[in-house]
Formats: structure tokens, C-alpha cells, sequence
């Protein structure tokens, strides 16, 4: 199959939605970074990117056949503000391909050049952000969490001023939808009911069609998203990762992680832990996000209010958000007990005080949250817990922690399943020193860096002898890297 993003179904909803433009070309593009797992789900051909038309195409010099590019309007809060009118301000949507399972997937370029929704910005991406993004993307997908793919990063070597000067990238994501909570935002704002109430319908028809036989369809739809945010939250909070920039803007209505800037994962477990130096005070800290979730839901909820109660009767919407106060939990427990080889742990008191137990501890001894997990997992398939119990300083009170997990297992009667744990403990994580590694590879043309870490975030639970470096601690220098919004 070729690459031909030629349905927009997202176009259908009429032009208070979208502005048509093409992209802004950039010079003498080259490849920088291609997910081969995207490209065979999408079912392109092997060499799909030696072709010289994608490569011209997926940096804005040329048009692929029936693409008719559009950026989407949309509002936001930021930062906890309502933000006004924001919109894609550096995206562009090519439109949609069937992929291999026949399911309809966008294409949208990241990087493309200005729209009339960039406002200061000069609608790019730099290398380095672009990156990150294509790495992240590619590796909560090995771990089995909601996000939104790359396929691959293009560069040129045009200059782009951020702090200093940069050089340009652009990447092509790709997601069954990009629409926001800001989408829904934007028009409840603007007190635009029947723009409102069709693009409801749209998410509905495509992504939620169980929906449409509720009671109360609207009111479904966000019970529907409130449940599947805390699912990803949960799985986040499991795995480590900070997202860092949590505006209703970022927060997508499939419950997709998207948008990737300041994101981290944990490296000490420090439950306050701020990734991005633009938070000052830490609004998207680490121990935060679930809490801003449900913030942002309650955001959604205001915007859908007219669509679920005319009268403005918040009832139903408040009971469909409450969901979310019942669902994280259980989902974060299931995660959490997972992540002990006790998948059917009951949530009773004894068994999460053994979680917030080791919780306590790791964040006590700044212990590698990482490390500590496949440590552990493999401690328990060996029986032999030195070097799990190594990570402690504290080791008595490790130890009295390990006897009260070994207590809870025998409660239960059931013996932590090691295999589970080392299929749910990563080995491999995008931490902030790998990422830059390869980032600063790439910068002197050397792309081999980047795709060998490509390849290993693929399969994050897989050890791949020779490869000990990217599973081991942090360098002093990790520390140092400062990531902003800016990118
Ligand atoms: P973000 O913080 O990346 O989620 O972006 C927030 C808003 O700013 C969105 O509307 C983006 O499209 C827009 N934006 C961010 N960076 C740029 C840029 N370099 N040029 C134009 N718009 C941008
Ligand atoms: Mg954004």
C-alpha cells in the first residue's frame, strides 16, 4: 500500500472547525527517525520513506495524492486559566488512511510552518523536541499505554531560534483522532450549541457508538472518557512517567497520552518530582497528575453541560464524573499489584498498605523507580533479594517491608507471579539522559543512535544482551537537563 492519507472524515463537520492550508516547505529534507512497527500498521510498503515523495511530502515541499491538509481550531485552560482560543498552531492534518486492520487512522504533521491558530509562534518544531516526541510515542506504546504514534521524524537543516539556534524537524503522528478536550472547550466557550452538539456526535459515532444508546448520550460519552483518562492515568502512575504539560489543550478525548514536551520518567522515586522547569509551582508534578485529570474532566464536563442538560442541571454530568473517583483507584491498585506479581490482590487496607509501603520507602531512599521494579521482579523469580535490597540504605526497614509483602501473598494464598512482573517491569524506559543521548547524535548527522534506542523502547520488557547501559542508572549529568515548554 502507499502512503495516501486521502479521507477526512474530521473535515465533514464544516469549516467553523478547521482552516484549509498547506504546509511550508522546508529545504533539503532528510530522514531522521522512522518507527518501521507504524509502518507496517499503517501497511505501507517496506521502503515507503526511501521514496522521495513522502520524504518532500512529510516536510511540506509537496502534496500526497487526495491530501487536502487542514488545521483545527480549539481552546484550552492553561496552567489552571482559561487560555482563549489556541488551536493547531503548528500542526497539520493530511487526513486519514485505512491501516492494516482497516481501521481509520490521521496522519498530522508536527513542525509544518504557521496557521492562523500559531499566534506568536513560528509554527516549527525543533530536532531535539521532535525527538523526544517520536521516542515517547513509540515507547508507551511498547508499554501498553494509550498514546498517539510517530511515524517518523523528518529534519532540515533551516535554522529555528529557540534559546539558541536550532534546526528544524517535523513529526508525522498518527492517531485514530487529535481532537482535544479543548476541541469541546472551544465551542461551548463560544457558545456555539450546534458546532457543540455535532462534534459530540462526531467522537460519538466514531469512537464511542455504545453511547448513542444511553439515556443520556452526552452524559455517556463522558463517563466513557472520564473512564478511559483514568485508565491512562493509572498506567502512568504505575510506570513512572510525568507528562508535564496536563492543559485541557493536551488532553485527549480517546485518552491518548499526547503532546509530548517536558514529559520525564522517574528516575529516584520523588512522588513531588516536576518534569518541565516552565511549572514553577508545580502544578503537573508527578504526584499530581491524577488529581489534574480529573480537573481537566470536570473541564469537559462544563463545556458538554449544554449538550447534557439544557436547563443547566449539573447532576448528570457531576454523576458521570464521579466515575473517575472509582475507576483510578481500582485501575492504580490493579497496576500496582501487577507490578508485585499479585494481580488479584483485593484492594483491602492490607493489601495497599503493602503499596504505600514500598512506595514509602523508595521515595524515603530516592531509589531508582526503574531499577527497583525489575530488581524485584526478578528477585522474586530467583528467591534471592540482595540486590533489590541493596537499593535501600535503610535495609531493616526494607526488610520489614518484604516480610509484610511475603505476609500478604500467604493471606491471600497466592504466590507472586514472577513472569507477570517481568512483563509488566520494564527493563528499558525513555529516561530524560538516553533521549538526549541520541538527540545529541543526531544533531551531528549520526542517526544510528536514535534508531538502536528506537528499536530497544519497542520492547521494553525484552533484555537484549550488550545493551546493559540503557537499563542502568542515570549519569551524574542527567540531572542537569532542563527541559522547557518551549520547543
Ligand atoms: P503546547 O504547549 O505545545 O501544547 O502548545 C500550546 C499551543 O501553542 C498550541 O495551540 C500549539 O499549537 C501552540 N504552539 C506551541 N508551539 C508553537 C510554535 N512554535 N508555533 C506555533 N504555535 C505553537
Ligand atoms: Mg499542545
Amino acid at each position: 500500500m502507499r502512503f495516501t492519507p486521502d479521507h477526512q472524515s474530521f473535515a465533514q463537520l464544516g469549516v467553523s472547525f478547521y482552516t484549509r492550508l498547506n504546509a511550508q516547505p522546508l529545504p533539503s529534507p532528510y530522514v531522521v527517525g522512522q518507527s518501521r512497527s507504524v509502518a507496517k500498521a499503517l501497511g505501507l510498503e517496506e521502503n515507503w520513506l526511501v521514496n522521495n515523495e513522502a520524504l518532500q511530502a512529510l516536510t511540506g515541499n509537496a502534496l500526497l495524492p487526495g491530501s487536502q491538509p487542514l488545521a483545527s481550531v480549539y481552546s484550552g485552560h492553561q496552567f489552571g486559566q482559561w487560555a482563549g482560543q489556541l488551536g493547531d498552531g503548528r500542526a497539520l492534518l493530511l487526513g486519514e488512511m485505512r491501516d492494516a486492520q482497516g481501521q481509520p487512522q490521521e496522519i498530522q504533521l508536527k513542525g509544518a510552518g504557521r496557521t492562523p491558530y500559531s499566534r506568536m509562534g513560528d509554527g516549527r518544531a525543533v530536532l531535539r523536541s521532535s525527538i523526544r516526541e517520536f521516542l515517547c510515542s513509540e515507547a508507551m506504546h511498547g508499554l501498553g499505554i494509550p498514546t498517539t504514534r510517530a511515524l517518523c521524524v523528518t529534519g532540515s537543516d533551516a535554522p529555528i531560534r529557540r534559546e539558541e539556534i536550532e534546526t528544524a524537524a517535523v513529526v508525522t503522528r498518527v492517531a485514530p483522532s487529535f481532537i482535544r478536550f479543548g476541541h469541546f472547550e472551544h465551542f461551548a466557550y463560544n457558545g456555539m450549541t450546534d458546532e457543540l452538539r455535532k462534534l459530540a456526535d462526531y467522537v460519538i459515532e466514531r469512537f464511542y457508538p455504545t453511547c448513542k444508546d444511553a439515556a443520556n448520550p452526552y452524559a455517556a460519552l463522558l463517563e466513557a472518557v472520564s473512564e478511559r483518562t483514568a485508565k491512562m492515568i493509572a498506567q502512568w502512575q504505575a510506570v513512572g512517567f510525568c507528562h508535564g504539560v496536563m492543559n485541557t489543550d493536551n488532553m485527549s478525548i480517546l485518552g491518548l497520552t499526547m503532546d509530548y514536551g517536558p514529559f520525564q520518567f522517574l528516575d529516584a522515586f520523588d512522588p513531588n518530582h516536576i518534569c518541565n522547569h516552565s511549572d514553577d509551582r508545580g502544578r503537573y508534578a508527578y504526584n499530581k497528575q491524577p488529581n489534574i485529570a480529573y480537573w481537566n474532566l470536570f473541564c469537559l464536563g462544563q463545556a458538554l453541560l449544554p449538550l447534557i442538560s439544557p436547563d443547566g442541571e449539573p447532576d448528570l454530568a457531576v454523576a458521570a464524573l464521579e466515575s473517575y473517583k472509582t475507576i483510578f483507584p481500582a485501575e492504580l491498585h490493579a497496576r500496582m499489584s501487577a507490578k508485585l506479581g499479585l494481580p488479584d490482590a483485593p484492594a483491602t487496607e492490607g493489601s495497599k498498605a503493602v503499596i504505600e509501603g514500598i512506595l514509602k520507602l523508595l521515595a524515603a531512599g530516592k531509589v531508582d523507580y526503574t531499577i527497583f521494579w525489575r530488581r524485584f521482579s526478578h528477585a522474586i523469580a530467583s528467591n534471592q533479594f540482595e540486590s533489590a535490597r541493596d537499593m535501600f540504605l535503610d535495609r531493616a526497614s526494607f526488610d520489614a517491608w518484604l516480610l509484610s509483602f511475603q505476609e500478604r501473598s500467604a493471606h491471600i494464598s497466592c504466590r507472586p507471579n514472577a513472569d507477570l512482573m517481568l512483563k509488566t517491569n520494564p527493563v528499558y524506559v525513555l529516561r530524560n539522559h538516553l533521549g538526549e543521548q541520541a538527540i545529541r547524535a543526531a544533531k551531528l548527522k549520526d542517526f544510528s543512535e536514535l534508531d538502536s534506542l528506537q528499536k530497544l523502547l519497542e520492547s521494553p520488557f525484552t533484555e537484549v544482551a550488550g545493551m546493559e547501559a540503557y537499563a542502568t542508572f542515570p549519569p551524574d549529568w542527567a540531572s542537569t537537563i532542563e527541559i522547557y515548554c518551549s520547543s
